[in-house]
């Protein structure tokens, strides 16, 4: 019977939930449009080396949760763990970086093999948004505008906190990474095997740890701020004075790291309470030598993901569907005229369905069952005067109807 479970972290989306998701990407879509933002679409998958490169043999995504195969043209093929380092080549293979600054738009599924628990799939989907070309703290604070703005529609956004923090340019990090080693080489016995790992390849991934003995560790950990440049440390100013100038709160989190090697200065989550350890809903940051890691010119970007299960599990239930008239034909007559009436109807705008068999009661079911507005009645006796029976689920009345005026007579239920 294995073949009829679904795979173990995906899931189905059955119209309730499906509703629910729509309701995030269609707000989402409909808010970074005012922001400027085009939509696109890329593969779901890629050649391995375009992920594997830019996030980070470091990361978790490259270390353990990609899924990787070999096609059957032998080439490594991985389902996309992430947007930005998809959306960065679809960037270079179409010569875009020649009509910067791009901003894009994005919503899909994405793959990751991790422990699935509540807010956390093995195929989950993102809306995500990546603004290239700009080097100025503006777009830092717009796009982060636009995270807020979209969490706020959703009816969210006063249940999270925003934190921040800035990773500083190349400079500041070799600095702070060079004060890291030093301090985690004192500590090398209470680490754990997974931070000993990172300790060699990228220290600064340790403050991330959700390990306890680690976090014990980072409690004494250097800060950054220390070891930032004159440089960075203006670009961090200018970023929390335009979300000051916005009124955009926000804590500062000097642990937020955030989980990919191509970040830079700025590095944001919006963090809930409300989905227990799950609680990024969204997160994002800055990563201007992206593109030149990936053989492009070197061009700044900033972006974010959200992840729509997420997010759907906050929201206010979204309105349903439309409330169909439904057609309860009576006999054989009445059968062939229900066919016809309710396609012009349907062509004329409303929401038609059928009780497709049955008597009248059962039909008269369905339609209950289908929230209907209102039924439609073809008795044969009926459509032999050219009339229908209406009725009106919500008054409760009933009306006979000349069929040339039932469209005119329904207009108040489209
Ligand atoms: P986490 O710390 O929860 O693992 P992450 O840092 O790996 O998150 P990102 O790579 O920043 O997450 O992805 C952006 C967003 O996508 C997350 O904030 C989250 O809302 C969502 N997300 C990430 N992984 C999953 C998953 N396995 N299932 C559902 N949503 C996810
Ligand atoms: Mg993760």
């Amino acid at each position: 019977m294995a073949g009829l479970q679904p795979v173990r972290g995906t899931q189905d989306l059955l119209p309730d939930a499906h509703r629910r998701h729509r309701a995030v990407i269609e707000t989402a879509r409909g808010i970074a449009a005012r922001y400027g933002y085009q939509e696109i679409a890329t593969p779901i998958f890629e050649f391995t080396e375009v992920f594997a490169r830019p996030i980070g043999v470091s990361s978790d995504i490259v270390s353990k949760e990609m899924y990787t195969f070999k096609d059957r043209g032998e080439e490594e093929i991985t389902l996309r763990p992430e947007y930005t380092a998809g959306i960065v080549r679809a960037i270079l293979s179409n010569g875009l970086t020649q009509s910067l600054p791009l901003k894009l738009f994005a919503s899909g599924p994405m793959f990751r093999y991790e422990r699935p628990q509540k807010g956390r799939f093995r195929q989950f989907h993102q809306i995500d948004v990546e603004l290239i070309g700009v080097a100025q703290p503006l777009g830092d604070v717009e796009a982060i505008a636009l995270g807020a703005e979209i969490l706020d529609a959703l009816g969210i956004l006063k249940r999270t906190v925003l934190e921040l923090n800035t990773l500083g340019d190349t400079a500041s990090r070799a600095a702070y990474r060079a004060a890291l080693v030093s301090y985690y080489d004192g500590h090398k016995g209470s680490l754990s095997e997974d931070s000993l790992r990172r300790l060699e390849v990228n220290p600064l991934r340790i403050l991330d740890s959700k390990d306890e003995g680690d976090k014990r560790v980072n409690a004494e950990a250097p800060a950054f701020e220390a070891y930032l440049t004159q440089e960075a440390h203006d670009f961090f100013a200018k970023v929390r004075g335009g979300l000051d100038a916005l009124g955009i709160a926000y804590q500062l989190n000097p642990r937020l790291v955030r989980g990919l090697d191509y970040y830079c200065h700025t590095a944001f989550e919006f963090v809930t309470t409300d989905l227990g350890a799950q609680g990024t809903v969204l997160g994002g940051g800055r990563y201007d030598g992206l593109m030149g890691i990936m053989g492009g010119p070197e061009t700044p970007g900033i972006g974010w993901a959200a992840g729509i299960e997420r997010l759907a599990l906050l929201i206010d239930e979204p309105a349903g569907p439309q409330r169909p008239i439904v057609i309860v034909p009576l006999g054989e007559a009445g059968e062939a005229a229900g066919l016809t009436i309710a396609q012009s109807l349907r062509r004329a705008g409303f929401s038609v369905d059928l009780g497709y068999s049955g008597n009248l009661s059962r039909r008269m079911k369905r339609a209950d069952k289908l929230n209907a507005r209102a039924a439609i009645i073809l008795g044969d006796n009926e459509l032999a005067r050219q009339v229908a029976t209406l009725r009106d689920f919500d008054s409760g009345e009933q009306v006979e109807v000349p069929l040339s005026e039932l469209e005119a007579r329904l207009a108040p239920f489209r």
